[in-house]
C-alpha cells in the first residue's frame, strides 16, 4: 500500500476544518484527507480561547458557512448556546469559544462516523514539487503527499520589540506575550496597573475583559493612535456601489470618501454604506498592480483596519465605562524596550516616553509565520505584494514566480490577504475553502 497521503492540510483551524468540511459535501472521501496539527480541529487561535468574555466581532447571521444556508449558525446558536449576554441591539454576539465549538461539531457531523486523520504535530518544512510534497513534522517524522493545502492562518503574537527580564521566573505573568487564548488576565490583581501594548481589537478583548473581573486600577494602552475601532451597529447592505472603470488608489480613495456618508461612524447608515463598499472590495484588490497595492495599503492600511474590524457592542460598552471612570489613558507611540524585574515592567518608547505597570499585554497582532518563510527561502514560493506571506493566484494556488503557480499546492485563510484582498473573517475564509473544495473535486 502507498504510504503517499492523497490531501494534506497544513493547519487545524477555522479554514483547516470548513476546508474539511467543503471536501466532504464535494463528495471527496475521508480516507483522502490528512489534517496536521496539534489543537482541536476548528478551534485554532481565534476559537480555541477558553475565556467567556472573548465575543465574536459579528452578529450572528454573518458567519456563513454555506452559501446556500448562511444562517446555519444563526440556526444552531439559537439551539445550542445559552448566553443571556450575547443580545444587543445590533444583533446576537455569541462567545468565540461557543463559535468554536459550532465548528468542532460541524465537522463531526459532516464527517459522520467516518474518520479524519488527525496528526497532532507541527509542520516545521515543505519541500518538493507538484505531486510530490514531503513534509517535515516537529515529531521527527516526514510524510508524502500529492495535494497538500496551507491553512496555518494567524500566527500568535510576538514581541515586537527587545525584551530584557531580570527574574525570568518570578515575573513570567507580568508578560503576556500571547492573549489569544484568554489566559494572562485571569492572574491580574483588581488594583495592578495593567498595560496593553496595541490598541485594536486584541486590546478591546482585554479590557472587556478586565470591565468584566471589575478592574479598578489604570489601564494603559499604548498606540500610535488614540482610538479605538467602533461598536458594530445594525448595519445592512442595501445596493451595490457602482464603482468606476479604470480605478486607480487616488480614484479609489476619492470613489469611497464620496459614497461614505458624513455621519458618525458609529451609525448603521455610516455602516451600511461601508459594508457595500465591501462587497466587491477583494475583486477590485486584484485588479491593482503590485505597486498600487502597496500605495494603497500604506495609505489606508491602519483607516482600513479600524473601521473593518469593529467589535462587539459588549465590548465598546465595557470600555465606555472604563473610560467614563477614568481608568483607560491612551499613551502615544511605539515600545522599543520592555524591561521587566520582579513584579514590575516598564516600556520604553521611541519617543523618550516610559510607561510603567504591573503588567504587560501584547495586543500587538499577527507575527510572522515560520512555514511560510521557509518556502519563500528554499524558492517554493514568493512574498505577496504587501510582504506580508506568500503570493497566491485567484484560486488559491501558491505562486513560485510571479507568472507560475503549483498546482497542487493552495493555502487558504488570512495569509492570501496581501494577493487577494478581505480574506479575514470566518465567512470569506468559507466561502474560499467552498470555491476550492469545488476545484479539487473536479
Ligand atoms: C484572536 C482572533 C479573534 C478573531 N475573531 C474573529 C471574529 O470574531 N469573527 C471573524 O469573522 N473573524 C475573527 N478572526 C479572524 C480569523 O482570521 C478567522 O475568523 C479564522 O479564525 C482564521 O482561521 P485560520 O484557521 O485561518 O487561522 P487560525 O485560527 O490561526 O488557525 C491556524 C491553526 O494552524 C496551526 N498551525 C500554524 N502553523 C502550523 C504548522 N506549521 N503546522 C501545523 N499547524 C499549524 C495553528 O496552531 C492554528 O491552530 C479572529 C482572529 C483572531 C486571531
Amino acid at each position: 500500500m502507498s504510504n503517499i497521503k492523497e490531501l494534506v492540510i497544513i493547519g487545524d483551524g477555522f479554514a483547516a476544518a470548513v476546508m474539511v468540511v467543503h471536501l466532504l459535501r464535494r463528495g471527496i472521501a475521508p480516507t483522502a484527507i490528512t489534517v496536521i496539527g496539534s489543537g482541536a480541529l476548528g478551534k485554532g487561535n481565534a476559537y480555541g480561547c477558553d475565556n467567556p468574555h472573548f465575543r465574536l466581532n459579528i452578529r450572528e447571521s454573518l458567519p456563513t458557512i454555506f452559501s446556500n444556508d448562511p444562517l446555519h449558525f444563526a440556526r444552531w446558536a439559537k439551539e445550542n448556546i445559552n448566553d443571556l449576554d450575547a443580545k444587543t441591539d445590533a444583533g446576537y454576539f455569541y462567545r468565540r469559544q461557543d463559535f468554536g465549538r459550532y465548528v468542532s461539531e460541524l465537522v463531526a457531523s459532516k464527517s459522520k462516523s467516518s474518520h479524519i486523520e488527525q496528526i497532532k504535530a507541527k509542520v516545521l518544512s515543505l519541500n518538493g514539487v507538484d505531486h510530490s510534497w514531503s513534509l517535515a513534522l516537529d515529531n521527527q517524522s516526514v510524510i508524502s503527499a500529492r495535494k497538500v493545502i496551507i491553512a496555518t492562518g494567524n500566527p500568535p503574537p510576538t514581541w515586537p520589540c527587545l525584551v530584557t527580564n531580570s527574574k525570568p521566573d518570578s515575573s513570567a505573568s507580568c508578560l503576556v506575550e500571547n492573549p489569544w487564548a484568554g489566559h494572562g488576565l485571569d492572574v491580574a490583581k483588581t488594583q495592578d496597573h495593567i498595560i496593553l501594548l496595541g490598541g485594536g481589537l486584541t486590546a478591546l478583548d482585554a479590557i472587556n475583559n478586565l470591565g468584566e473581573r471589575k478592574h479598578l486600577g489604570p489601564i494603559y494602552v499604548i498606540s500610535p493612535r488614540a482610538i479605538f475601532p467602533p461598536a458594530q451597529a445594525n448595519w445592512e447592505r442595501k445596493v451595490q456601489p457602482i464603482w468606476p472603470q479604470n480605478l486607480t488608489p487616488a480614484k479609489f480613495i476619492r470613489f469611497m470618501r464620496d459614497y461614505l456618508p458624513s455621519t458618525s461612524t458609529t451609525s448603521s447608515e455610516w455602516q451600511s454604506a461601508w459594508e457595500e463598499l465591501r462587497i466587491n472590495i477583494s475583486m477590485i484588490w486584484q485588479q491593482f498592480s503590485v505597486r498600487q497595492k502597496r500605495t494603497l495599503f500604506k495609505r489606508l492600511g491602519w483607516l482600513w483596519s479600524l473601521y473593518r474590524f469593529r467589535a462587539s457592542p459588549q465590548t465598546i460598552a465595557a470600555y465606555e465605562k472604563l473610560r467614563s471612570k477614568n481608568q483607560i489613558q491612551f499613551v502615544l507611540g511605539r515600545a522599543t524596550e520592555i524591561q521587566c524585574s520582579e513584579f514590575r515592567v516598564k516600556v520604553l518608547l521611541g519617543n523618550g516616553i516610559e510607561v510603567e505597570g504591573d503588567r504587560i499585554i501584547n495586543c500587538t497582532g499577527v507575527a510572522s509565520d515560520p512555514l511560510l518563510n521557509q518556502l519563500i527561502e528554499d524558492r517554493l514560493a514568493i512574498r505577496d505584494p504587501l510582504g506580508h506571506a506568500i503570493a497566491v493566484d485567484e484560486s488559491c494556488r501558491v505562486c513560485h514566480l510571479p507568472s507560475d503557480r503549483w498546482s497542487s499546492l493552495w493555502m487558504i485563510g488570512p495569509a492570501t490577504m496581501g494577493s487577494l484582498g478581505d480574506v479575514v473573517a470566518a465567512s470569506a475564509i468559507a466561502k474560499q475553502a467552498e470555491q476550492l473544495a469545488g476545484q479539487i473535486a473536479e
